[in-house]
């Protein structure tokens, strides 16, 4: 089939050790259910080509594109702390990259293609479901300006899943800078092939830090970098109160994006300790850990190139350290800044820490809506007469209203005029996240009863979410009542 991609493709060329090649398994009716037009565009590709019955076939896997080079990729990982050596694509194929209109080079994958040599007990598939809401939170991701694979397209395939119920199958187009993750690198560690993790290494710092290329110690400046994207992304989650939910070494991307989005959700009211996921029963990935944990996965990713760091280990392990703390320092550089212009504030003080956890502290205990809290203050700072609508939304407003009194002191501080306060902190405070409620309901109308609205207009919703919502919009502002709370997200694997 003529392709509508432009397709050139690196990882295919790297040796056969890395994946496995394979097609994908055709399925019975591929129908398209959404198309990325913006996307598609980005890449170059002509939205009616892919909006089409030949777009459908080719992207639920039936029929290959010209010049696809399909393969699954290899990767080990951590999940949630066991390590796993030989994990790998199991039901995703990659059917090649192609440049984007800005020159970046971008994977295309086909997730829930069919079963791979990596599927293990796996069917290969997805549920048309976790399809949709990774297609709805990439996007409300990337609309955010946090780094993230995107959906290019979502089919339906005409054939049910079975989990705990028979569920439409659907295949994900899934766009990424690449698939590798901290988990490849772990799959050749673990086999002590020291040559193909120096393959790799070079193959990511041309294709992700080509600023590395001339580095006389490419593993461990590959190492310091990987962190500081990291510690940007991690900061980024936080300043938006996105949980991921899963943060294995095999869901920790090496080009730094957000990916895999399985039970990940958005914190309503603000608690450190929120999990949505159902089977991280022991809070592992709760918000306040993500840090914590992405610095855990870093280690495992230092213990990994540890041999080509240095051949003598005491003097690899400490120069990994090193660099692994580049996290710890960008992180929390990153976060406060972050916060900082969440609450209006410009200029750098040394309180500036403790006034952002003093308002952090009063949300936890008033049980604040995260997201509202943010926006509404962008409000007050413009007119204090919109103070109440900010503490109304906390159990006691006496706490918002004594966490206030030293805002408005420190705001005294501040050069900027009151509207141009207000303007920043819209700019960097969402009106508008997919909250999980609206999440499940858009899902349930296309699941449940094939009607696509609600996923189409929550999609519409979350492409501007710092903008002032229109009177159609202003509903995906609202959190949840009590009996439309999200308690649990399921993988659904
Ligand atoms: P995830 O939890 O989606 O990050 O997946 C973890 C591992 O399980 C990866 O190796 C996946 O390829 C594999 N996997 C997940 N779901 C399936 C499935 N339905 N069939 C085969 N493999 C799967
Ligand atoms: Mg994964």
């Amino acid at each position: 089939m003529i392709s509508p991609f432009a397709f050139d493709n690196s990882y295919a060329r790297l040796p056969d050790r890395f994946f496995a090649r394979l097609a994908p398994t055709p399925v019975a009716a591929p129908a398209m259910v959404a198309v990325n037009r913006d996307l598609a565009r980005d890449l170059g590709v002509d939205p009616e080509l892919l909006d089409s019955a030949d777009g459908a076939a080719m992207l639920a896997g039936n029929v290959l594109p010209d010049g696809a080079e399909p393969l699954a990729m290899a990767y080990a990982g951590h999940q949630f702390g066991q390590f796993v050596p030989q994990l790998g694509d199991g039901r995703a194929i990659l059917l090649g990259e192609v440049n984007d209109r800005s020159g970046q080079r971008r994977d295309i994958q086909l997730k829930g293609a069919g079963r791979t040599p990596f599927s293990r007990g796996g069917d290969g598939r997805a549920a048309l479901g976790p399809v949709l809401r990774e297609y709805l939170m990439g996007e409300a991701m990337h609309a955010l300006g946090i780094p993230t694979t995107r959906a290019l397209a979502a089919v339906t395939t005409g054939e049910p899943v079975h989990r705990e119920t028979t569920l439409p199958g659907a295949v994900l187009t899934r766009v990424a800078l690449s698939h590798v993750r901290v988990g490849t690198f772990q799959f050749f560690a673990a086999r002590g092939d020291t040559e193909a993790l120096a393959r790799l290494v070079a193959y990511v710092i041309e294709r992700h830090y080509p600023e590395l290329g001339q580095s006389d110690q490419p593993a461990l400046d590959l190492l310091a970098a990987v962190a500081e994207r990291q510690a940007r992304l991690i900061a980024m989650w936080l300043s938006v109160g996105f949980i991921h939910g899963v943060m294995n070494t095999d869901n920790m991307s090496i080009a730094g994006e957000t990916i895999d989005y399985g039970p990940c959700a958005f914190m309503d009211a603000y608690d450190p300790a929120t999990v949505f996921s159902s089977i991280d029963h022991a809070g592992r990935y709760a918000f306040a850990n993500q840090p914590r944990l992405a610095g855990w996965n870093l280690a495992r990713l230092a213990e990994a190139l540890l041999g080509l760091i240095d051949s003598d280990v005491e003097r690899a392990v400490t120069r990994a350290t090193e660099a692994v703390e580049v996290f710890g320092r960008t992180f929390e550089s990153e976060l406060l800044q972050r916060m900082r212009r969440k609450i209006g504030l410009e200029m750098a003080e040394k309180d500036d820490l403790a006034l952002v956890h003093a308002l952090l502290d009063a949300m936890h205990k008033g049980a604040a809506d995260y997201t509202l809290t943010f926006r509404r203050l962008a409000d007050a700072a413009l007119d204090p007469a919109l103070e109440d609508r900010v503490a109304e939304l906390f159990a006691t407003p006496e706490l918002y209203r004594n966490w206030a009194v030293g805002w408005r002191v420190r705001l005294t501080r501040e050069s900027t005029t009151l509207a141009e306060r207000s303007a920043l902190m819209r700019r960097v405070n969402p009106a508008i996240i997919p909250r999980n409620h609206r999440v499940e309901q858009a899902l349930e109308a296309a699941v449940e009863r094939g009607d696509l609205g609600p996923f189409r207009e929550l999609l519409e919703a979350l492409a501007q979410p710092y903008d002032d919502p229109g009177a159609r919009c202003a509903a995906y502002m609202e959190p949840p009542c009590p009996e439309e709370r999200v308690l649990a997200t399921f993988c659904g694997t």
